[in-house]
């Protein structure tokens, strides 16, 4: 039987494939379609919301593959699903949730956020690329999230008021923007300073005190040749809660294995800081060990 997932993915490849757009401009035009009522695809009356934007994703993955842009990277669903996981235990007792993406691409780990958090969220998402912005807000207005869009450069002032969770699969490599950059406490002496630094920088900036930030990071982002600015920007603006290491097999090479980081930003009423979760997913494709794995986490949420 063909899922709604799959029927979704087939109406968009259907679509796209009967033009001369590039496919991703292609899948933009067949989900505004869709959104008119033009044309849509035939799913169950019970489709959810993680059907549509699976279905959606398959469609971009393939529209990514066929017209290759370094920057366009969207985050794997197995890394977004485990960060849904961590902020739904973290929003629990939120009835108002709020959450800021300030590199959100595709809008794929947002949505896969957004969905899992359930109600009452609303989002906003920076990305710089434009075409990307489109996508993912046609993928808004389809999913029937709430989310405010900004194309620019997430580094530059930022009109968002601080939010409860930020989430972020960050830029890695040097950002050119010198001027800019000096903006920043983690701006080196010489040379560029980090991207990944500065969003950290930049999401904390952003996120209420007792908030949180979770970010994939490079699995050597406290070893890194620009570590020595990043400790004490942590040691002061923040308090490191987890560090979760993914497993090497979910990248090209252990050079490019990232971890996931989660701080949360001071606040008055805090207590003495408890134990950094470190911690390592175990292979995903093993269920029993997953679901342990997530027994941890919840564990360590409740503490
Ligand atoms: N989470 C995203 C998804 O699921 O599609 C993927 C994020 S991708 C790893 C990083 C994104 O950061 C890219 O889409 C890139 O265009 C964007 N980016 C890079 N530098 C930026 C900047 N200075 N301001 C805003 N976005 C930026």
């Amino acid at each position: 039987m063909t899922t709604d997932t799959e029927k979704i993915f087939s109406f968009l490849d259907t679509l796209a494939q009967t033009t001369d757009e590039l496919y991703l401009e292609a899948i933009i035009e067949a989900c505004g379609k869709w959104l008119s009522g033009e044309a849509s695809p035939v799913v169950s009356e019970n489709v959810s919301k993680e059907d549509i934007r699976r279905g959606i994703q398959l469609a971009v993955l393939k529209g990514m593959k066929q017209n290759a842009q370094p920057h366009h990277q969207m985050t794997p669903d197995s890394i977004g699903m485990l960060i849904g996981h961590i902020a739904s235990k973290l929003s629990v007792n939120e009835h108002n949730l709020t959450l800021l993406d300030p590199a959100a691409g595709t809008g794929n780990l947002l949505y896969t956020v957004m969905n899992a958090v359930g109600n009452n969220v609303t989002a906003t998402a920076v990305e710089i690329d434009e075409l990307l912005v489109r996508l993912s807000a046609v993928v808004a207005e389809l999913l029937e999230q709430p989310v405010t869009f900004y194309v620019q450069d997430a580094l530059r002032p930022l009109l968002v008021d601080p939010v409860d969770i930020t989430i972020s699969d960050v830029p890695v490599g040097y950002y050119p923007d010198d001027d800019n950059a000096l903006n920043y406490e983690m701006m080196p002496t010489e040379g560029h300073a980090y991207a990944h630094h500065l969003f950290i920088e930049q999401s904390m900036n952003h996120t209420k005190p007792g908030g949180h930030g979770i970010f994939i990071v490079p699995a050597n982002l406290f070893e890194s040749g620009q570590s020595t600015l990043l400790h004490p920007f942590l040691k002061k603006k923040t308090i490191i809660r987890a560090v979760i290491q993914l497993p090497d097999s979910l990248f090209k090479s252990t050079t490019h294995a990232k971890s996931i980081l989660v701080l949360q930003k001071p606040f008055p009423e805090m207590t003495a800081t408890r134990d950094v979760l470190l911690a390592k997913v175990p292979n995903m494709s093993d269920k029993h060990a997953l679901a342990l794995f997530l027994q941890k986490i919840d564990m360590w949420v409740s503490e």
